[in-house]
């Protein structure tokens, strides 16, 4: 049992929205004990006690939708890379993410029980990862990453990529089992085009509402949800309607589908850091010349969707969908919503807005007696400059997650 005593902290109330000076928090065995007046928490022999100073004393960030497998935009070197190269790259990303302040990430397509299970039993260093397995696809859909040239009856077995084809409502249902029964947290449809994808344009829809709600009907019976990659304002509204929890993007959003997502209680998931990039860095990065085209059609509208989101109360979660090197900027996504939406409720998307989607609220999120020991402390108040967030190498000086330290600058 080892205990950590945090003396001096303004501990960040993400639910008020407001910083407490003065405070200690008291950390045994990976979670939070007790958060109090300084000269009120005390422990009897900690292990160790960490002068904070003033700092800031925040919950571990929460990534709602990151690929740790999809390294490269070149899908077909992807395909030909060997599984431990892959992998090597996966766990490098998820140390990086887990410096970044990131404690918790949920990945939205790839990533698998095994990789989790490693970062759980510390075998690597990285957040905890909530994943969905391969996300479902139609043929020559999304998560299709054939090309047109590509006369392959099968995706890539060489190596864990993206997507799993499952076209009609039995083999959905087959496919969605099987993602469960590997330990998936969630089912992700993909229900429109994307940017990545070889041969689906952003306005086609995906999947019939027969196959939606067989994906549906599975995650129903397992007290598990179902996810969807979309743009389209028609094609959210339909599958919010079916019963789906949770939709990715939604760029291409209006006032109607806002309301949906509040009559459901559905969440969002934007991630416009991914298209930012892509739009400046991604030609020289390997994205095709099509893709880049593709992104100029959601580039635009993803800040004005994030802000109509907001106005219209939409629970909104953290999202980057950074592909391999791009994830370099994971932490810009803070700077880009603080344009559109109040600092405190931009940290409530990665903290507890994400927490209650992953099912983990109270849990991860907030600095709270119960709540898994994730913490990180920065310098600086991240409610009056986001940027106090932004930029780890400068302002970040701990990491811990379930307890343990895992960047330690104190
Ligand atoms: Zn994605």
């Amino acid at each position: 049992m080892s205990t950590v005593l945090f003396r001096n902290a303004s501990v960040l109330d993400v639910v008020r929205g407001e910083l407490e000076p003065d405070q200690a928090v008291l950390v045994e065995d990976g979670r939070i004990r007790e958060v109090g007046a300084t000269s009120e928490v005390r422990s009897a022999d900690p292990d160790r006690v960490v002068d904070v100073a003033g700092r800031t004393l925040m919950p571990g960030l929460i990534d709602g939708h990151v690929h740790v497998y999809f390294q490269s935009f070149d899908t077909e070197a992807l395909l030909g890379w060997r599984p431990s190269y892959l992998v090597s790259k996966a766990v490098r990303s998820l140390s990086d993410m887990l410096q970044r302040g990131f404690t918790t990430v949920r990945d939205t397509g790839g990533a698998d029980f095994a990789l989790a299970q490693a970062v759980d039993e510390d075998v690597i260093e990285g957040p905890r990862v909530i994943f969905g397995g391969l996300a479902l696809t139609q043929t020559g859909g999304h998560g299709d990453g054939r090309s047109p040239n590509d006369v392959s009856t099968t995706q890539c077995t060489r190596c864990p990529t993206i997507g799993l084809i499952a076209d009609g409502p039995d083999e959905v249902r087959k496919g969605a089992r099987e993602i469960l029964r590997t330990g998936a947290h969630h089912i992700k449809l993909m229900l429109s085009g994307g940017v990545t994808s070889p041969s689906d344009s952003i306005s086609s829809t995906q999947y019939s509402d027969e196959e939606i709600a067989a994906a549906v009907e599975v995650a129903d019976s397992q007290g598990r949800y179902v996810t969807g990659h979309t743009y389209l304002a028609s094609a959210i509204t339909n599958a919010l309607r079916i019963g789906l929890k949770c939709i990715e993007h939604g760029n291409l959003i209006d006032e109607s589908t806002v309301k949906v997502f509040v009559e459901k209680d559905a969440f969002l998931v934007p991630t416009l850091v991914t298209y930012n990039t892509m739009d400046r860095l991604g030609l020289q990065m390997g994205l095709s010349k099509a893709s880049h085209a593709k992104n100029s059609e959601v580039l635009e509208s993803g800040l004005s969707a994030l802000e109509m989101a907001h106005r219209g109360g939409v629970n909104l979660v953290y999202g980057s969908d950074l592909i391999g090197q791009q994830q370099v900027y994971q932490l810009e996504e803070f700077t880009i919503r603080a344009q559109v939406q109040p600092t405190a409720d931009v940290i409530r998307a990665a903290t507890t807005n994400a927490a209650r989607l992953v099912g983990l609220e109270g849990r991860v999120g907030v600095v709270a007696p119960d709540a898994y020991a994730d913490l990180i402390i920065v310098d600086g108040d991240p409610l009056d400059d986001i940027s106090v967030l932004v930029d780890p190498d400068r302002y970040l000086s701990l990491v811990m997650k379930n307890g343990v330290v895992y960047r330690d600058r104190l």
